[in-house]
């Protein structure tokens, strides 16, 4: 008998591969992307080991540290790493999570690329913020690429590479690059027309910018696209993080953030005094410009968020299958089975959303799921966000006392869920996003309506549910305060719609009785599954 089993200790997770384990997600692989599976499984097979669990523990136990300034009293403004986060990174960057659908486009690359973002999502959450906003940055950049005179080509080229080098150098001289992005200042993060950092031409096509930034994550990125003001508005910059004559930008990084997670990852209040850097589009369209980059952290939010809650409750479903409390295992108790199954249903309802919304990314996605991913990216970053937080709080408490410890990752996936919530868009913007693009894209809607309308048929639920969101979609969506419900109803409509597509027959169908219509239990706690649902079997689908 071993110590584990005498002791009704599980035995550990580590050591399985996180993409073998995952029927749904080798399933979507398998109809998206089957070339992609074999780099997955590796993918997995490392993610999931004791050795990259330990880096991910290492780097969150072992913040960033801030070096303002060199022995001689010179200003540094340096950002010193773990060696678990460097090793994390480089991983990360081989795999090519910053960059892949740009780099190598082909059909699916976006739901490939979405899948490994997904595996990761499930052990190391930080290292991911460099990543997304490196992989976000390329389409704005790529736009701008031809009216930059050059200036974008080596950006475009380095961010490419898949050799992680952190070196402070000048981006010609590095192999690869990383991109970050600073829009809040410490008056206001929402509402960016109120930002008072100034852009100033300096005569031979090149920027200088005066003033702050309240967050700015991973300040040691190789450039960062920032918002500033200029004479004819609001514009957006790159801002490098050394000049291209080899000086250090003058880019001062006054304090890190101590931040209830996302604790591996640097976030940094910062002082520009004019700091060189290249203007990206109109120096009046900086919100449009960014606004291309926001639309794929969020969507990297939405998959952040779905991985984060599937290795939450990969280790709660884990656990319960080992531990024994009043003479059965634990996944054998009823209302447990109940519980974990609820908690599955929502896991694979928002792997479904993320994986849709990725390949409405697609570049050759037809122009229709594009349209409904414009409704749909705020609504889902919204919904999935949300469930971030409720899933990883009901994981933890699944666990029982040991949950609440920092020896297993739970802990720490619970203080990381609320950011993605935050970030890029807090709920309530997001949910106006949403009815802002209802309003002025009828054709988005039309869009939404027929996509969900092709699920139809098969579930009267679902049915009497699409038809009661038809009827909210095509009246009044003016009222800001009904905007959380809006966007609620279409996530949780789209995500049955997915189901009813995807997932076996018991998955779908417990979805629809739990979440729609009458018996709406959408929002309630976890483990309030109708009698008539097949928990064991929602369960045996949820990881094998
Ligand atoms: C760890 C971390 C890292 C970050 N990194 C970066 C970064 O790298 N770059 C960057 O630019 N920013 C970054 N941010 C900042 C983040 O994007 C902002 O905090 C966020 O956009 C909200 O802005 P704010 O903090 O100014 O809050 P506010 O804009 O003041 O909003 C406060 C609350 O009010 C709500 N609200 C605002 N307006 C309305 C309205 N009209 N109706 C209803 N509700 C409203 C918001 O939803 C929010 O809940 C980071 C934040 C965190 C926590």
């Amino acid at each position: 008998m071993t110590s584990t089993a005498r002791s009704n200790q599980p035995p550990p997770f580590e050591g399985r591969n996180l993409f073998d384990i995952d029927p749904a997600l080798r399933a979507v692989v398998d109809e998206g992307a089957p070339w992609a599976a074999s780099e997955l499984r590796q993918w997995g097979d490392w993610l999931g080991s004791e050795e990259t669990y330990a880096l991910a523990d290492a780097a969150n136990r072992n913040p960033p540290q801030l070096r303002t300034h060199d022995r001689t009293g010179e200003r540094i403004d340096d950002v010193s790493f773990h060696p678990a986060w460097h090793e994390l990174m480089r991983r990360a960057m081989a795999a090519g999570e910053h960059c892949t659908p740009w780099r190598a486009p082909r059909a699916d690359a976006q739901l490939a690329r979405a899948a490994m973002y997904y595996l990761h999502a499930q052990v190391e959450n930080g290292t991911q913020c460099p990543l997304t906003m490196t992989y976000a940055s390329v389409p704005v950049l790529t736009r701008h690429a031809a009216s930059s005179h050059g200036a974008l080509d080596v950006w475009l080229a380095r961010i490419m590479s898949d050799v992680y080098d952190p070196r402070r150098l000048v981006v010609a001289e590095k192999r690869s690059a990383l991109i970050g992005m600073g829009m809040t200042e410490r008056q206001g993060g929402s509402d960016v027309r109120a930002n008072v950092t100034r852009a100033v031409p300096d005569g031979d096509g090149t920027w200088r910018i005066t003033g702050h930034k309240w967050f700015f994550s991973a300040p040691q990125c190789d450039a960062h696209l920032v918002l500033a003001q200029t004479h004819a508005g609001l514009g957006c910059f790159l801002m490098p993080r050394m000049q291209p004559d080899g000086c250090r930008n003058t880019i001062r990084v006054d304090r890190l953030k101590d931040k209830v997670g996302n604790r591996s990852n640097a976030s940094a209040e910062v002082q520009f005094d004019d700091a060189f850097a290249w203007a990206i589009g109109p120096a009046d369209r900086g919100i449009a410009t960014i606004l291309e980059m926001v639309q794929y952290t969020r969507l990297d939010c939405v998959i952040g968020s779905a991985g984060l809650m599937r290795g939450a409750s990969s280790w709660a479903l884990h656990h319960a299958r080992h531990r024994t409390t009043f003479g059965r295992r634990l996944v054998d108790h009823p209302l447990m089975a109940n519980v974990l199954a609820d908690v599955a249903l929502e896991c694979q309802a928002a792997m479904l959303l993320a994986m849709l919304l990725a390949r409405a990314s697609e570049r050759d996605a037809d122009v229709a799921l594009k349209a409904v991913a414009r409704i749909l990216t705020p609504a889902a970053k919204f919904w999935v966000c949300k469930r971030a937080m409720a899933v990883t709080c009901e994981a933890m408490e699944a666990l029982g006392g040991n949950g609440y410890i920092e020896e297993t990752p739970l802990a720490r996936f619970y203080r990381e869920a609320p950011v993605n919530s935050i970030w890029e868009g807090s709920g309530n913007i997001v949910c106006l996003d949403v009815a802002r693009a209802m309003r002025r894209e009828p054709e988005a809607v039309d869009a939404l309506v027929a996509y969900l309308g092709a699920a139809a048929g098969s579930d009267r639920r679902y049915d009497a549910e699409l038809d009661r969101l038809t009827g909210t979609l095509g009246g009044d969506v003016d009222n800001p305060g009904d905007a959380r419900h809006l966007a609620q109803a279409i996530a949780v409509v789209v995500s049955a719609a997915e189901l009813i597509k995807h997932a076996p027959a018991p998955v779908a169908d417990a979805f629809c009785a739990s979440r729609l219509g009458d018996q709406r239990y959408a929002g309630a706690a976890f483990g309030v599954l109708p009698a008539s649902c097949d928990t064991q079997g929602i369960l045996a689908r949820a990881m094998t």
